[in-house]
């Protein structure tokens, strides 16, 4: 089973992520928490590149192949081994954060991204995605709330990487075109009012994953 956790920034996605994994824990059902861009060491050194506050003369086009050269990594390391060893794999972020992100938040061609992350990944697509809508000034506030510095990425506490620094009008890009994604794919794809506490946010996924569990 392929779980992904997609939202925009301070959207709340990984604390949740870590909650259903606390919960999985507790049950003793086999797992795999893992996040992107990342989740490999390969995929964790092509993540620093990416999010360097230093690289901002990175191209559009260098941007989207980075993220799905990550993503090529983790599949083939992690992620496709998990799930053949029957494990329920959670993932923070996959392919619907390249069309938010890079098509919808830097106006690239979606096709041409779906194409280059169908090889990347395979053709591999999560069998449910639990989907985290804030207003992009909620994201905002709570970004910039966020302590502690993270491996490999030079920064501070309340620091913003690369792409959290661009403009507000890129964030409402990028929730838009989550929401598209989530008009396009009803049936994968759960939308998670994030605005809520966090108790309240866990209650509807946890009861949705139980179901998915069921089914
Ligand atoms: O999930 P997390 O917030 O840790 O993601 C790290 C950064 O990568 C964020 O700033 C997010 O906006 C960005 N990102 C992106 N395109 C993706 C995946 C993540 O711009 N496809
Ligand atoms: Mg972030």
């Amino acid at each position: 089973l392929f779980v992904t956790f997609e939202g925009p920034d301070g959207s709340g996605k990984t604390t949740q992520i870590r909650k259903l994994a606390e919960e999985l824990e507790k049950r003793g059902l086999p797992y795999v928490l893992t996040r992107e861009p990342g989740g490999t060491e390969i995929s964790d050194k092509i993540r620093a590149i990416i999010l360097n506050p230093d690289n901002l003369r990175m191209a559009d086009k260098t941007e989207i192949l980075l993220y799905a050269a990550s993503r090529s990594q983790h599949v083939e390391e992690k992620i496709q081994a998990a799930l053949e060893e029957g494990k329920i794999v959670l993932c923070d972020r996959f392919v619907d954060a390249s069309i938010a992100y890079q098509g919808y938040g830097l106006k690239q061609p979606i096709e041409m991204i779906r194409n280059i992350n169908r090889f990347a990944t395979g053709g591999l697509s999560p069998d449910r995605t639990y989907l985290f809508d804030v207003s992009p000034e909620t994201g905002r506030s709570r970004m910039k709330g966020r302590s502690g510095p993270e491996a490999g990425v030079t920064r501070n506490a309340g620091d913003l990487d690369r792409i959290e620094q661009r403009a507000l009008a890129y964030h409402v890009r990028v929730r838009e075109g989550f929401l598209s994604l989530y008009r396009e794919n009803r049936q994968r794809i759960l939308l998670v009012n994030g605005e809520n506490q966090p108790e309240t946010v866990f209650n509807t996924v946890l009861a949705d994953f139980d179901s998915v569990l069921k089914f």
